[in-house]
């Protein structure tokens, strides 16, 4: 096979150790080389065009080849390609970035702290957690409860928060003081005909054991995704979050959105919180800030958790953290540039729209397949279990990696998607239409049928 590859794919494989690459897929079937992309779809370098049902890595929510924000990002870098916001330095642009971010909360907001990317964001929030409690005189106050399936980084700490256990294995990675409690996982974890609305309150009846196991004066925050991606696109059952957050309340805990997919429209609202309807003390974002197109994270601070540190300034001396590219002024001006577009082009609108009846359409071609397990998500946040049998949700043995054959074979018919195990899942850029959305589902489809 090796034979056959193209000289970029060769030197592409001499060169590169991929992110999440399994080393033998890479020597047994070398890299899918990518070149080019335009609106909601991308060519390799042999010119052949994929639909792309992953918006890359659920991050380019505007499509490719935007030039409102690439023309931003080419003027921003002529005007100042960098400078530092540490030691007290201001950049107009960003603090522009930063304002038009707080209008857009889904709850007041008091301040954004900048990053590059989720994991540092995410790490970003484990640090302001635990100065909140240390200035509130609750030095005990530093536990964070996480959930198992939960994605929330590949950094060290934000690996451990993340509740996927391969990843923590291979590492040995510390396990901190961090708990994970159930995923919401209805298909899989509910048990037999319970309902979702009692397989919530089972959920948060564990929450509650493992607050007071503890000890509520040891728990400073817990960490949630809307919608779960990375770990199995897995939506909340119904009143999840009506269940579990008054008792986060009630004990004094923090509840940080992870929005880093769901945010900026995704789910068919500005914020994934607002489709569940809870309010959260602080928000993680990144990715669908600028739409991909520079890497950029924005963390959102509240008033309950801002006030704190204000007052606590004399105590703090200096915030000893920050990355050097925290508020990078050609980030900004790409956020800005994809925040007016998302305004502009009613991206939410579109999504409220499109992804309903993507979800339909999924159900009406595979909804009586004889491996298609589960159809679930929200807006244009979609997943696919395929099983080995429908009937007990047996799932297929691993060594058949169906979900990978899966994969292989929509790429053959010009389709992304993403395989999570079994589950396949879609994220594609929030402007596509409901064309793309019925050629998407057809490709899906046929590729489903080439395989099971
Ligand atoms: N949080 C969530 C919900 C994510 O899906 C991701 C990445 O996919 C991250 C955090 C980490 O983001 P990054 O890969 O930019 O570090």
């Amino acid at each position: 096979m090796a034979a056959q590859r193209s000289e970029a794919a060769l030197r592409d494989e001499r060169s590169q150790f991929h992110p999440f690459t399994s080393i033998n897929d890479m020597k047994a079937d070398g890299p899918m080389m990518i070149e080019s992309g335009s609106g909601v779809r991308i060519r390799d370098i042999h010119g052949k065009e994929y639909l792309d049902g992953m918006a890359g890595l659920w991050c380019c929510n505007l499509g490719y080849g935007r030039k409102e924000i690439t023309d931003a990002i080419t003027q921003q870098s002529e005007k100042l390609s960098f400078f530092h916001t540490f030691n007290n330095m201001g950049i107009d642009v960003v603090g522009e970035c930063a304002e038009e971010l707080l209008k857009r909360a889904p709850v007041p907001m008091s301040k954004i702290f900048f990053g590059t990317s989720g994991s540092d964001a995410n790490e970003t929030q484990l640090k302001i957690i635990w100065v909140y409690n240390n200035l509130r005189g609750k030095p005990e106050k530093k536990k964070i409860i996480s959930r198992w399936n939960a994605y929330h980084g590949s950094s060290v700490a934000t690996a451990s928060l993340t509740g996927l256990p391969g990843m923590h294995k291979l590492f040995d990675l510390p396990k901190g003081p961090i708990l994970h409690v159930s995923a919401p996982y209805y298909y899989r974890n509910a048990p037999e005909g319970m309902s979702e609305r009692d397989f919530s309150r089972h959920l948060a009846k564990e929450l509650e054991d493992t607050i007071e196991r503890e000890g509520a004066d040891t728990i400073a925050a817990f960490f949630a995704e809307a919608v779960m991606g990375a770990g199995g696109l897995i939506p909340p059952p119904e009143g999840y979050f009506d269940e579990i957050v008054p008792i986060l309340k009630k004990n004094d805990i923090l509840l940080v959105a992870d929005e880093v997919v769901s945010g900026y429209g995704r789910l068919g609202t500005y914020w994934g919180a607002q489709s569940y309807g809870f309010e959260p003390d602080l928000i993680t974002s990144a990715k669908g800030v600028t739409s991909g197109y520079f890497p950029m994270s924005a963390v959102f601070v509240s008033p309950k958790v801002w006030d704190v540190l204000d007052a606590g300034a004399g105590e703090i001396g200096v915030f000893g953290h920050g990355y050097t590219y925290s508020g990078h002024p050609v980030g900004a001006a790409a956020a800005l540039a994809a925040l007016k577009l998302i305004d502009d082009l009613e991206v939410v609108k579109n999504v409220a729209d499109v992804g309903p009846y993507m979800k339909q359409a999924l159900h009406d071609r595979l909804g009586q397949h004889a491996h298609v397990g589960d159809i679930r998500g929200k807006g244009l946040m979609l997943g696919i279990e395929l099983v080995k049998d429908r009937g007990t949700k047996e799932a297929f043995p691993m060594q058949d990696r169906t979900g990978r054959k899966v994969f292989k074979a929509a790429a053959e018919r010009g389709l992304i998607t993403r395989m999570l195990g079994d589950t396949l899942v879609f994220a594609p850029p929030l402007v596509m239409t409901r064309a793309d959305a019925d050629e998407l589902v057809d490709k899906f489809a046929l590729a489903v049928e080439d395989v099971v």
